[in-house]
């Protein structure tokens, strides 16, 4: 099937490169033209396993092209995705310019009927919208053409998010046409063999799938985040908690880690999106506000960590820092818990000395050249001169570190965890202070 993706950003280039793995003939098309470049050339802009190799055997076959032409890539597709961003607006609200700008860009070149589909993450209502923009540019050019629109969000998550697409969980098809949903049944049939995974319904309960599923996995986290600030105030232990629960079926393993808060470019953004939606429909969505809520403070939570076991004050220190993006396997910073910790150590008058395995290159953009942060190329190096470890990423080569060389090289010898990813009474009988999440000892 011939397939056109607008916007070649995490989810459009993943879904792309998975289409065209599978036989299909894709287009993708970016404004970005350095970004269209660097891929037409095999520079992959953004770091995900497993990628690379994809997106280039698959260009190679001719399969997954990329381009700025838009005017031809609507001509391209029998589907034409929009996969552009939708970041926050002013209020919270998602900001739908791009996904409607893209929209336009379809009624203008628009030949033949098609069907667009809707993968960004968009409120609900939104694909009437992307209709009404469609046909007012045919209207304007006089001409009629039959076309669907048709939500079809995308759940993949960044770090694992090739094999999410090429093994997903489930395929939620919003539709109200029978072309549109057996085009999208045809398109995914490769997905579907061994069971299956598609899950048809109407086009609003599909734009509202992804914004329950996102803010269900933030609630489970801000939950745990709360229980965590119970237990250190209580002298428990968050993690035996999280064992003594997460055996029960009804509640499960996934999702319940304490940590420094939720960041990425989704959680933040969605369920705020979603309580928008919520207070504009005259429901005031308190739950939701809760759980963002306990994020916004638990993002703070190391800091003041640090400035209790410092008695106040950081002015002067050096500060190593492991893992900066917002979660392992990706080099996404957007709404990582690394730059609240980050912003608030700098005001405070610290140095950091950061390592991350994939992020430095979006660090050095995110943050640019200053004096009071050091890109190392290790996670040894962040220790040298260094007084206390802080570890924000939970990446897995930081699981099992020396902690003899820690203690060496760390002139406090002091370790804040910002995913409890050491065992207290290990790193202790090391000779190094510890502080964790909800890890009751801690205060
Ligand atoms: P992104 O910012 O990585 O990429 C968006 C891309 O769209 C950019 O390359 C940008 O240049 C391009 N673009 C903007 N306007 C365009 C236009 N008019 N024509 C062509 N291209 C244009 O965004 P993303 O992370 O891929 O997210 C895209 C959407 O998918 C969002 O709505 C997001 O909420 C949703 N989503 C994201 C994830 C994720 O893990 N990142 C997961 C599920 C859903």
């Amino acid at each position: 099937m011939r397939v056109t993706i607008f916007g070649t950003g995490y989810v459009g280039l993943v879904t792309g490169t998975c289409l065209a793995d599978v036989g299909h003939d894709v287009i993708c098309v970016d404004i970005d033209a350095a970004k269209v470049d660097g891929l037409n050339n095999g520079i992959v802009p953004i770091y995900e396993p497993g990628l690379e190799p994809m997106v280039k055997a698959n260009h190679a076959a001719g399969r997954l092209r990329f381009t700025t032409d838009a005017a031809s890539a609507v001509g391209h597709g029998d589907v034409v995705f929009i996969a552009v961003g939708t970041p926050p607006d002013e209020d919270g609200s998602a900001d739908l310019q791009y996904v409607l700008a893209v929209a336009r860009t379809i009624g203008q070149h628009l030949e033949r009927p098609v069907v667009v589909v809707d993968k960004s993450t968009v409120p609900v209502g939104t694909a009437d919208k992307v209709t009404a923009a469609i046909a007012a540019e045919l209207t304007k050019r006089g001409v009629e053409i039959a076309f669907d629109v048709a939500s079809n969000p995308e759940f993949l998550k960044e770090g694992d998010a090739v094999n999410d697409c090429m093994r997903p969980d489930r395929i939620v098809i919003g539709a109200s046409s029978q072309v549109a949903i057996d085009r999208l049944k045809r398109l995914y049939a490769p997905f579907n063999r061994s069971h299956e995974r598609i899950v048809v319904m109407d086009v609003r309960s599909a734009e509202l799938t992804k914004y329950a599923a996102n803010a269900m996995l933030a609630t489970k986290i801000s939950f745990m985040n709360e229980m965590a600030n119970i237990a250190e105030r209580v002298g428990a232990d968050i993690e035996m908690v999280r064992q003594g629960i997460g055996s029960d079926p009804r509640i499960g393993w996934h999702f319940i880690y304490p940590g420094a808060g939720y960041g990425g470019s989704c959680f933040p953004k969605d369920v705020q999106a979603l309580a928008r939606t919520a207070h504009h429909n005259g429901y005031d969505a308190r739950l939701l506000g809760a759980v963002e809520a306990v994020n916004e403070s638990q993002k703070g939570h190391l800091f003041d960590l640090m400035l209790q076991h410092y008695g106040g004050s950081v002015a002067g220190k050096t500060v190593a820092v492991w893992g900066l993006a917002f979660k392992p396997n990706t080099d996404d910073m957007r709404e990582a818990s690394s730059r609240r910790l980050l912003a608030q150590l700098w005001e405070a008058g610290a140095t950091v000395r950061a390592y991350d395995p994939e992020a430095s290159h979006e660090a050095q953009r995110v943050f640019g050249e200053r004096e009071d942060l050091v890109l190392c190329d290790s996670a040894h190096a962040a220790l040298a001169d260094a007084d206390a470890l802080v570890v924000l990423t939970e990446w897995k080569q930081f699981r099992s570190p020396d902690f003899a060389r820690i203690r060496q090289a760390v002139a406090d010898s002091v370790i804040f965890d910002g995913r409890n990813l050491y065992h207290p009474d290990e790193v202790e009988a090391a000779g190094i202070a510890y502080y964790g999440i909800g890890r009751g000892r801690s205060v």
